[in-house]
């Protein structure tokens, strides 16, 4: 299937067709191929193929069909040349670095990034002499001021997690060229069919696939996207070697996300903005965080960078975290679990569980109160949720 082809493709098919291998079966679905090795014809092709001499499969840790037509779909679906899976969204940051980064060089992080990218950072990296340094999302002069001779990484997510704080991509992508610095997005809560960081001079884009790609919360997996020098060379040499690898079995589960993945994030944000709007007519809550509300501070940049508002819903409630305990304890269709980009909706208390290992200083700083509730809004009718959560704001108040 020839990459020209698959440009002139729109995006939701993209979303289906690109990478589709057929076997001689003729089958219409992608097939699984749940093999760690391959039978070459001679001896001769075996050592064409390790030499890469001859294209083909060697070893699964590697190459395998079912992760190649993932990420081939992927890396169309986000516009870069290349996709690397990976076996988490974790091991994609940790791949990324490995590949690109060495001792003595630095990262430039946005504060409000996911929890355990942060303790990867400061705890792992720095061991090896890899630094970080936090500036708030939205303080561009905070991002140029920290830029240092060393800095290699500008590392951010856009919306943020909980408080969807949002940050101009092609901003920081100026500034990080105009340093000669690479710029990282995790496009986690947007995914491609709401976002396009490349599009906006993005460098290098993550995926945790567990979330949106997925869609239904059944498997752990991620993406590294980009350029076929740092992607389909350093950062898959990296994965050869080291092996974080994507199942193919995950693979083929991620494939099938894709397919729905335009028509899930349009669903998402319906029901997401229907909800904030709702959320910030009810008593009791003070404050509601969604970038398609009017009141939301970038909802101008978000309008412009993003094809939809996404499935994250915060809010501030009056009565602090026992307000907010009785509120998530009162639910009862809604799932309450950390995990998001779920059909079903999902309610967790950030204080308390993702960011729970802050000092309250720290979480103060960040904006997470104790009264912060967040919503990662599903697939279920918008008037059940409201339902639910009518429920939870009486059981508060
Ligand atoms: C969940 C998440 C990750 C980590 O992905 P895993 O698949 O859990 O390893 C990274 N970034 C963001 C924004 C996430 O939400």
């Amino acid at each position: 299937m020839s990459h020209d082809k698959n440009k002139d493709w729109a995006f939701a098919t993209r979303a289906v067709r690109v990478g589709q291998v057929r076997t001689n079966e003729g089958e219409q679905s992608e097939p699984i191929f749940p093999t760690s090795s391959y039978v070459f014809k001679n001896a001769a092709e075996a050592a064409a193929r390790f030499s890469g001499e001859k294209p083909g499969n060697i070893y699964s840790r590697f190459t395998n069909p079912t992760v190649r037509t993932f990420e081939e779909r992927l890396a169309a679906l986000e516009g870069g040349e290349k996709c690397v899976a990976t076996a988490s969204g974790m091991s994609a940051i940790l791949a990324t670095c490995m590949a690109l980064l060495k001792a003595g060089d630095h990262i430039v992080a946005s504060r409000a990034i996911f929890g355990t990218t942060v303790v990867l950072f400061q705890n792992y990296l720095a061991r090896f002499g890899v630094a970080t340094t936090f500036v708030p999302l939205t303080d561009y002069a905070a991002w140029e001021a920290a830029i240092t001779p060393n800095t290699k990484l500008l590392f951010l997510e856009t919306p943020s997690n909980p408080l969807t704080e949002t940050a101009d991509i092609a901003r920081l992508a100026e500034l990080a060229h105009a340093r000669e610095c690479l710029l990282v997005v995790d496009n986690c809560f947007c995914t491609p069919a709401l976002q396009q960081p490349f599009k906006l001079g993005t460098d290098i884009v993550i995926h945790s696939a567990t979330k949106y790609l997925d869609g239904q919360g059944r498997c752990v997996g991620g993406a590294v996207v980009g350029d076929a020098e740092r992607v389909g060379k350093e950062v898959f040499g990296f994965l050869r070697t080291a092996g974080p690898t994507m199942s193919p079995f995950n693979a083929w589960v991620f494939l099938k996300g894709l397919e729905t993945l335009n028509l899930r994030m349009q669903a998402h944000s319906t029901n997401a903005l229907a909800l904030a709007k709702w959320l910030e007519n009810q008593p009791g809550v003070t404050r509601v965080y969604y970038p398609g509300l009017a009141s939301h501070p970038q909802h101008a940049l978000a309008k412009r960078q993003q094809s939809g508002f996404g499935g994250i819903v915060a809010f501030d409630l009056d009565g602090g975290k026992e307000a907010a305990w009785k509120l998530i304890d009162a639910t009862r269709l809604i799932s309450i679990t950390a995990n998001l980009g779920d059909t079903k909706t999902t309610i967790t208390h950030p204080a308390t569980t993702t960011h729970g290992r802050l000092t309250p200083e720290q979480r103060a700083e960040a904006g997470i109160g104790d009264g912060l509730v967040r919503v990662s809004v599903g697939l279920e009718d918008v008037e059940d949720i409201k339902k639910d959560l009518a429920r939870g704001l009486g059981a508060a108040a």
